[in-house]
């Protein structure tokens, strides 16, 4: 199999280009040609290089200069320079010559290349500058449609506005907070009762940092004790309905709370190791789960937030962390440690 040329070798000047198109068509072969920016293409403009090449053994391509864009668009465009636009048109197998213009309209090149088809999108009107020059050496001009745009992608206006909506939408980050050893002490047994929950130290402050810093506030907690049957999903909701009002009392905003009620044998993909409830958060939130951070207790929760891309900062003691596991960002001894890690 041979190589496809590269795309710089197809970028030719007009002399070279008219001497090649005398010698192809001397071989009976039809040389197609159209003229354009090709500025961002998309797979709509690959699609219809791809169909127009199939009219003709040839195709030229006339490329309009950065210049000649400015002088008719503004200059604002063209997007890419002139070498970057060819060289991405030259990508294109159905591609095989290049020639950069200056001119505002390719009709001069015409009457030199004198194509045998010189392809038009339709609704530019039939009745184009080049249409008479085309006509005038005997050869045609061939009107077309843009391939369907639904399945083509677009073209590049269209494209632009697409990114400047992408743009406009904010995309946010988290703290993702494991519950039992980081907002409150892990203490023995299953907690359910607000009553026997002990905050950890630097709670507050700690969460309103992060909520200045503008991260989201997410808890993410394997709660088995539900599939276990120590209390119920009701009993939880409880506990976490006081916890909030505790914490808006003192002006901190939990934006949400994500649990899993399921056992270690249901194999579910909600808990933690699973990356079930960050993926959830991600899109109900909008995060950008690579700007985040977690904060966990266990190797589980280090594991959960490295699966999903998400930095990590386990709270406890280093000389015990299982050898085997993933490893943390950072390893601290508690809250304000782990703000500190974060926020510098
Ligand atoms: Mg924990
Ligand atoms: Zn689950």
């Amino acid at each position: 199999m041979s190589r496809p040329l590269s795309p710089t070798k197809k970028v030719i000047s007009l002399k070279q280009a008219a001497k090649l198109a005398r010698h192809y068509q001397q071989a009976g072969k039809v040389v197609g040609c159209v003229s354009g920016s090709f500025d961002l293409m998309t797979a709509m403009h690959f699609k219809s290089l791809e169909e127009r090449s199939k009219k003709c053994d040839v195709y030229f391509i006339l490329l309009n200069s950065d210049s000649s864009i400015r002088s008719y668009k503004g200059m604002a465009k063209p997007i890419l320079h002139e070498s970057e636009r060819s060289y991405v048109l030259g990508q294109s197998p159905f591609v095989d010559h290049i020639v950069i213009f200056p001119e505002l309209t390719p009709v001069a090149l015409l009457e030199k290349l004198r194509p045998d088809i010189y392809f038009n999108v339709d609704g530019w009107g039939a009745e184009c500058v080049e249409k008479a020059v085309v006509e005038k050496y005997g050869g045609k001009v061939m009107l077309f449609d843009f391939p369907e745009p639904e399945k083509w992608s677009k073209t590049t206006t269209e494209l632009l506005a697409r990114i400047a909506s992408s743009e406009a939408i904010k995309v946010g980050k988290a703290i993702f907070l494991d519950r039992d050893g980081v907002i409150n002490e892990n203490k023995q047994g299953y907690l359910y009762r607000y009553e026997d929950i002990t905050f950890m130290p630097h709670l507050l402050p700690t969460l309103k940092a992060f909520m200045k810093a503008e991260y989201k506030l997410i808890i993410v907690t394997n709660q088995s004790g539900i599939a276990r049957g120590y209390y119920t999903e009701k009993q939880m909701h409880r506990l976490h309905g006081k916890m909030r009002a505790y914490f808006k009392e003192h002006q901190v905003a939990i934006d949400d709370i994500y649990f899993c009620p399921h056992g270690p044998a249901e194999a579910c993909a909600c808990r933690k190791p699973g990356i079930g409830m960050l993926l959830a958060a991600a899109r109900e939130h909008n995060l950008n789960l690579s700007k985040s951070w977690l904060i966990g207790d266990s190797h589980t929760d280090i594991e959960a937030g490295r699966q999903a891309n998400v930095n990590t900062v386990y709270i406890g003691n280093a000389a015990t962390y299982p050898a085997q596991a993933v490893k943390p960002k950072h390893f601290v001894t508690n809250l304000k440690e782990a703000q500190k890690r974060i926020l510098t």
